[in-house]
């Protein structure tokens, strides 16, 4: 739909005066043309210092001028970076994705640019090798020059302090030799040791179905044409081993290849096998990374040297000159859309650069999100299934506990048929997880005297009381206070109660009941970065805890052979509320989680806790029963005409002023496109009216999958006057609906 981004391919610099339209990396909605001054040598793609004000910023050359500014007004351009330009396909799939997302094409390239940050891409250092041998004839040739020479001569290019250190010589007696034309420069990229991935190295023998998934990932790669598959299989059906066949397949090419994967599943163990299947590891791109690593990489990845890019979303933004293949690992995740700035989600993007590019691309996943799965049933992606665990290892046994019937005691949260199963687990010598998607001590703190509850002053949400550090937090903005002893309403003392579980409550619980286990928690309070969540992982991997109480920062792709029994403290959570997304996602998170148990030989067992039990979610999950449940919540969406039966977009309106940020929302519902095949709903309070102190009203715009959406909202943009103290967000496809 947005194939025709301009493009930098009718780029003429010779046509007097040069000039060149540079896309800078801030929200403007177009580049700005600059002058080439006549000592340039400026083409597509390139990075360029350019003026903008008083300010210096790094830019990249997009096309040809638009000559809006008179020649005599033009600035010039400072200075080119000595970088591999951009390549075309980065800076169309850049103009793609704001034209899908309608942020501005700078805010996107703003995201690609953020690796190198600030204004200085990395810097190469300049290297001598031997130059024009003519030269040689009219230089008189002194002991040192001589040595210099014979370094040179059959070696590779070298900076010249090293030169001047191994000829025993001075740098000036380097920089003489090159000033004189006899040695002549080359720009060297810091040269990391990087080993290649060796794609020749043998993989497991795969199974029949393993094994002809791998040859579709393989043909699919040989055709270099753009194609979707998902992978569709149980945790623990080598869906890792396949595509890593398919990741030989691309190396063998002579690609490139990019995994995405939700960041906090990027773990050790994912490194370790893909390093014992190619002998040496990927390049990785997450949120641990210090700024040398980050621009080092992405000068790997530009230059091409950086062959298999691992990382989360944003390793999409990447500027791959050759990439041949994309694989989306747990395609599914929530994480992969991402909410601030440049609203997006990274796997509808991946597919688009695939489209873009040519290329195949593989959706991963053991619960795929309804929208691949019905993209696959509708053939518009192929499907491989591999649907039995390796290895003839059994999937976990599913049961209900009914809260109701099986109690736990007043102010405990783990009813006994759980404790039981605990205690036979420990026994065994085995490991238990219990989950709990709730970070803190308590969700909620209630004033016995006056019914009050605390509540964050800048969000539609309580305040979540975190025992261990001693405070009370938001978790939605950064408001914090210690411990309260008074109610802050009535002033009575002693009457604040937690309500609710939290996993430090948890914690407390188990540390009553099995005081001897080695427990730890598993949440991002106590888990800062992937290098931590790695720490942890490898911990439980040797058997240094017993029993692991965390959120779902552990519900991801780890492997534990002596985990055997799951315990979800609280299945209902995520259940409620009228969210159309709510079951497919609870149905996600917990076949996950569940996933965790019992990968080896050991069976695994997992308990969900609910009071709701007839609910279909866990009917779905106990019964195992999948595609029955697949197919009804698709019928649901197609029911409601939800995507991806039809298109949906929505618009934010936020502001710190409530009459404000409403009169907006109003004057958009007046204004709303009046046809017959677009349907608005709202202005309605958005999901969290107030968040980080801004109230939030929400529009959705509903439309057939046969329309384009975004010109029908610039459309309806452009007939609103928006203060400047109230912003309107676009979210094309939002995750939640
Ligand atoms: P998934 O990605 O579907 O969860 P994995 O690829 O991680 O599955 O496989 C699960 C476990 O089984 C891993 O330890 C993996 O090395 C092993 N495995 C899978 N297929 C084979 C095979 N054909 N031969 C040997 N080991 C295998
Ligand atoms: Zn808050």
């Amino acid at each position: 739909d947005f194939d025709d981004a301009p493009s930098s391919r009718d780029l003429d610099l010779r046509a007097p005066p040069r000039r060149v339209a540079v896309l800078l990396p801030l929200p403007l909605p177009e580049a700005y043309d600059y002058k080439v001054p006549a000592s340039l040598d400026i083409g597509p793609g390139d990075y360029v210092e350019v003026p903008l004000g008083p300010r210096h910023l790094l830019g990249v050359v997009w096309g040809p001028g638009a000559g809006g500014v008179a020649d005599g007004k033009l600035r010039p351009i400072g200075q080119r970076f000595d970088v591999p330009p951009m390549p075309e396909i980065h800076r169309r799939f850049i103009d793609w994705v704001a034209a899908y997302t309608m942020a501005p094409p700078g805010a996107v390239l703003r995201m690609a640019l953020s690796a190198i940050g600030g204004m200085e891409p990395p810097k190469p250092t300049t290297a001598y090798q031997l130059g024009d041998p003519a030269r040689l004839a009219e230089l008189r040739l002194t002991p040192a020059r001589r040595r210099v020479l014979d370094l040179l001569a059959d070696g590779p290019p070298r900076p010249p302090a090293e030169l001047a250190l191994d000829a025993g010589c001075g740098v000036g007696v380097v920089r003489g030799l090159a000033d004189a034309g006899v040695l002549e420069p080359v720009l060297l990229y810091p040269s990391r040791d990087l080993p290649k991935p060796d794609w020749t190295l043998p993989g497991p023998n795969l199974s029949g179905e393993q094994a002809s998934g791998a040859a579709t990932l393989r043909a699919r790669v040989a055709d270099a044409v753009f194609s979707a598959t998902l992978l569709d299989g149980v945790t623990g059906s080598g869906k890792t081993e396949v595509y890593f066949e398919g990741i030989a397949a691309a190396l063998e090419a002579g690609g490139q290849v990019l995994v995405l994967l939700p960041e906090i599943a990027l773990s050790a163990q994912w490194l370790e096998r893909f390093a014992a299947r190619f002998g040496s590891a990927p390049h990785q791109w997450h949120s641990d990374l210090s700024g040398a690593q980050r621009r080092a990489t992405w000068r790997d990845v530009a230059t091409g040297a950086a062959r298999v890019v691992v990382g989360a979303r944003s390793a999409l933004f990447l500027p791959y000159p050759d990439l041949r293949l994309i694989l989306i690992d747990e395609e599914h995740d929530p994480s992969f859309k991402q909410e601030d700035g440049v609203i997006y989600n990274a796997r509808d993007m991946a597919v688009a650069r695939a489209h873009l590019g040519g290329i195949p691309i593989v959706l991963v996943s053991a619960t795929p999100s309804l929208e691949s799965a019905i993209n696959a049933e509708a053939h518009r992606y192929g499907k491989i299934d591999l649907p039995a665990r390796h290895g003839g290892a059994t999937m976990p046994e599913m049961k209900l506990i009914d809260l109701r019937v099986d109690r736990p005691p007043r102010n405990r949260w783990l009813a006994p048929t759980l404790v039981t199963a605990l205690t036979e687990t420990f026994a065994e010598g085995e490991q238990a997880m219990l989950f709990l998607n709730r970070r803190g001590y308590a969700p909620l703190t209630l004033c016995r005297n006056c019914g009050h509850r605390l509540q964050c002053p800048n969000c539609t949400a309580w305040l979540v009381e975190h025992r261990l550090a001693g405070k009370l937090q938001c978790h939605h903005c950064d408001f914090t206070v210690r411990l309260l002893d008074v109610c802050p309403s009535c002033g009575a003392e002693g009457s604040l109660t937690a309500c609710g579980p939290g996993v430090e409550r948890i914690a407390e619980e188990v540390a009553h009941l099995f005081p001897d286990q080695r427990t730890a928690l598993m949440t991002s309070d106590s888990l800062i970065g992937p290098h931590a969540i790695r720490e942890m992982v490898r911990r439980v991997q040797d058997h240094e805890i017993d029993l692991l109480i965390g959120t779902q920062v552990m519900a991801k792709g780890h492997h534990f052979p002596m985990l055997t029994l799951v315990g979800v403290v609280d299945s209902d959570l995520g259940l409620g509320g009228g969210d159309l997304r709510a079951a497919e996602r609870t149905y996600q998170l917990l076949q996950q989680v569940a996933g965790r148990a019992g990968r080896a030989e050991r069976a695994g067992r997992v308990f969900l806790q609910t009071y709701m039990p007839e609910h279909p979610v866990l009917q779905a999950l106990v019964s195992g029963d999948r595609d029955s449940f697949y197919e009804r919540e698709a019928e649901e969406r197609h029911h409601h005409a939800m995507p991806p039966f039809g298109r949906l977009a929505a618009l934010i309106v936020s502001g710190e002023e409530e009459g404000t940020v409403d009169a907006v929302a109003r004057a958009l519902g007046r204004s709303a496109p009046r046809s017959e095949t677009v349907q608005i709903l709202g202005p309605a309070p958005a999901p969290y009216a107030l968040l980080r102190g801004r109230h939030r009203r929400r529009l959705l715009l509903k439309a057939p999958r046969a329309v384009s959406v975004q010109p029908l909202i610039a459309d309806w943009l452009s007939r609103v006057e928006v203060p400047g103290s109230v912003r309107v967000q676009v979210d094309i496809d939002p995750y939640s609906f």
